[in-house]
């Protein structure tokens, strides 16, 4: 007898021998042991069995079966196999992606520490003690409720659009507990660090341990406790968690949230499967009939397209929760203040002038900037030499609290050198405004002020993340700044003032997104102005104070920025329009990749015509030491994705089977972001 098994590499499956002994225990979805190469060892999920002999081949045994019923269900292989089809990978990195990290050793010491854990973890399975009472729905929030439930009966997919701070948490604790009384399970989710202690425990109070909770951040052993629980006879009815629960085992799924569905968090950018959890849980959810709930305040073009084309059903909730009024956004002019000389670094005398008010109130005040690190980077003064990283084609980021400058794409840190190494002289100057330069005037502007800085290197873990939080909660610290994670859906009583320092750095990027999402981003950081009883106060720093999407994001006119956007991208051919896929190639010799991009380019355009464009060097040309070339294919949205998948892959196999080709790599990413 022999087997097909996936094994977490990038292929989709190895055929191995079933010894006689283990014939009887090796099943689809159970997982076993096995050789590969000289001495490597890896862990498995059998796909299939059968009787026929691989040709031409050495073929090894199954050496270990760990499961004595399968750990993967048929609803799952049906998703991983949807998602590498799509997400054009091979099987392999969806099981790597699909089963916990704790389910998968790949060595004899690992194996061990495995069994004894699964035999150490005891799950809690005592039924529900408790659960608490639902917080009555407000009218507005009923009608949203009701609507949504009309909207059910005859599309899989609704869409509920409502202002910040509406309440659209208390909609779907609603939704959960009807769904769960008639005995189907539920999953939320939520982007990675939207996913609190806050919202943790406020749905705990009410599902009690009914629900469990699935993160990143867990320990493997953690992670492992809630996949085995799903797979069991008494899974969690209410499973909260990010993107990858999304690969969880579910029995009765009736219905699934995507809370925040805009943010780009939820597309998986590194390693493969590159899937987007959003548009993989509609499909989850279809596959158990289910229905798909996707909120926020500022919907995805993709989204609000489907809605406005009535694919998805379409919700509104426009009043803010107790009424409570929306911030007034002030557009102050720094192209002006500048040529005053009337900017004290970041800050306008206009945003000074609103924060001492505040300041004095003792009001909290939320300052973003879109940049971490003390400022982009270092330049020399004399002859302009720009330190860069040496494996990636980006400048280091200053960190000046360390002395160190940062490579933000492969981790690589040296110290600031002594003296340029270009011309010997030791004079260099800054160039740009990161988070801790700005923390810095902030001690010399604003005197007394207590100030939390949060972004990638305060917040290193999840621990620390809610550190700060629950500091400047509790009026720890006068001024909280940081980057794009101070906009994340966190609710603070005594912020009035919100200061964006420089919208123009979002607005700049060579993205045909970067409207959309500074409209997104911009309008999540000004609904956390004003919470309790007080209308809040954002003062939006910008050069471009007289452009159009400026004045879209100062009125929330999300529609007006939607209808001219969407002009520009049907006429120049982007998504919802088409569909995009970037093929990736990568080698670490930059002529010969030249050359092979170029060899695959025209063997794409003899298929696909002129939906072909590059081949290109990405922003980010070179990464880790290998150099990158970018290969667009726009496809139509009614083509057939089967017929393109087969066309690429045999376009990738021909380059593959070339002998010079032999290092090289490629790979896809579909509907990018
Ligand atoms: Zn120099
Ligand atoms: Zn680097």
């Amino acid at each position: 007898m022999f087997a097909d098994i996936t094994l977490p590499i990038p292929f989709d499956s190895f055929t191995y021998l079933v010894p006689p002994d283990l014939e009887a225990r090796v099943m689809r979805g159970c997982r076993v042991v096995v050789p590969l190469g000289k001495n490597k060892i890896y862990t498995g999920v059998v796909l299939s069995t059968h009787n026929n002999a691989p040709q031409g081949v050495e073929i090894k045994a199954i050496m270990e079966v760990l499961d004595e019923r399968p750990v993967v269900n048929e609803q799952q292989f049906t998703f991983w196999q949807w998602i590498a089809n799509y997400y054009l990978c091979p099987l392999g990195d969806v099981m790597k992606a699909g089963l916990p990290g704790a389910m998968k050793p790949t060595d004899e010491k690992a194996l061990k520490a495995s069994s004894r854990k699964r035999k150490a973890i005891k799950s809690d399975l005592s039924p529900s003690a408790w659960a608490g009472q639902l917080s009555p729905l407000s009218p507005a929030q009923q009608k949203a409720f009701d609507e949504i439930e009309v909207s059910f009966l005859d599309k899989n997919v609704t869409l509920l659009h409502g202002v910040t701070s509406s309440g659209k948490t208390e909609i779907y604790i609603h939704l959960i507990d009807k769904c769960l009384q008639q005995g189907k399970q539920v999953l939320y989710l939520l982007p990675e660090i939207a996913l609190t202690t806050q919202i943790t425990e406020r749905l705990r109070c009410i599902f009690g341990d009914k629900m469990g909770v699935y993160h990143s951040k867990f320990t493997d052993g953690q992670r492992l406790e809630v996949y085995q629980r799903q797979a069991s006879d008494q899974p969690y009815q209410l499973i909260l968690g990010v993107r990858s629960s999304i690969f969880l085992p579910f029995q009765s799924l009736g219905l699934v949230i995507v809370d925040e569905e805009h943010e780009q968090s939820y597309k998986q950018q590194e390693p493969a499967p590159r899937y987007h959890a959003r548009n993989a849980a509609i499909m989850l959810a279809q596959m158990f009939k289910a229905k798909t709930l996707l909120g926020t305040a500022t919907p995805s073009f993709e989204v609000y397209h489907w809605a406005r084309k009535k694919l998805y059903g379409y919700v509104q909730l426009t009043q803010r929760y107790r009424n409570m009024q929306l911030p007034t956004i002030e557009v102050v002019d720094t192209k002006e203040a500048k040529r005053k000389r009337l900017m004290k670094g970041a800050f306008s005398p206009r945003l000074i002038e609103v924060m001492k008010n505040a300041l004095e109130r003792k009001e909290q005040i939320i300052l973003f900037q879109n940049r971490r690190g003390f400022s982009s980077f270092i330049e020399c003064k004399t002859c302009g030499w720009v330190p860069r990283c040496p494996h990636c084609d980006v400048t280091l980021t200053l960190h000046k609290k360390t002395s160190t400058m940062t490579c933000h794409y492969c981790g690589y840190t040296t110290r600031i050198p002594e003296r340029c190494p270009a011309c010997e002289e030791s004079k260099f100057v800054d160039i740009g405004t990161g988070t801790e330069k700005v923390e810095e005037q902030i001690a010399q502007l604003f005197e007394g002020a207590t100030t939390l800085r949060m972004d990638l290197d305060t917040a290193t873990t999840r621990a620390q993340f809610e550190r700060i939080i629950s500091d400047f909660s509790t009026h720890k610290a006068d001024i909280l700044v940081g980057t794009q994670m101070v906009t994340k859906g966190l609710d603070f009583d005594r912020v009035s003032v919100v200061g964006i320092l420089d919208a123009d750095t979002m607005l700049n990027l060579p993205d045909f997104r970067s409207y959309e999402r500074t409209f997104q981003t911009l309008s999540q950081v000004a609904g956390r102005a004003g919470r309790n009883n007080t209308a809040g106060h954002v003062i939006l720093q910008t050069r471009s104070a007289d452009s159009d999407i400026i004045r879209q994001i100062t009125q929330n006119d999300y529609w007006q920025m939607f209808c001219t956007q969407m002009e520009e991208r049907q006429m120049f051919k982007y998504p919802p329009f088409v569909r995009l896929i970037y093929v990736y190639l990568r080698h670490k010799d930059n002529e010969l990749l030249e050359h092979l991009a170029d060899d695959m380019g025209t063997r794409l355009r003899a298929v696909f015509g002129d939906r072909v464009l590059g081949p290109d060097s990405p922003p980010v040309g070179r990464i880790h030491s290998l150099y990158i070339r970018k290969i667009m294919l726009k496809i139509e949205r009614r083509a057939s994705i089967e017929k393109v998948r087969q066309h690429l892959l045999a376009i990738q196999q021909q380059m593959q089977t070339m002998p010079i080709a032999k290092n090289l790599n490629i790979y896809y990413d579909v509907d990018p972001l």
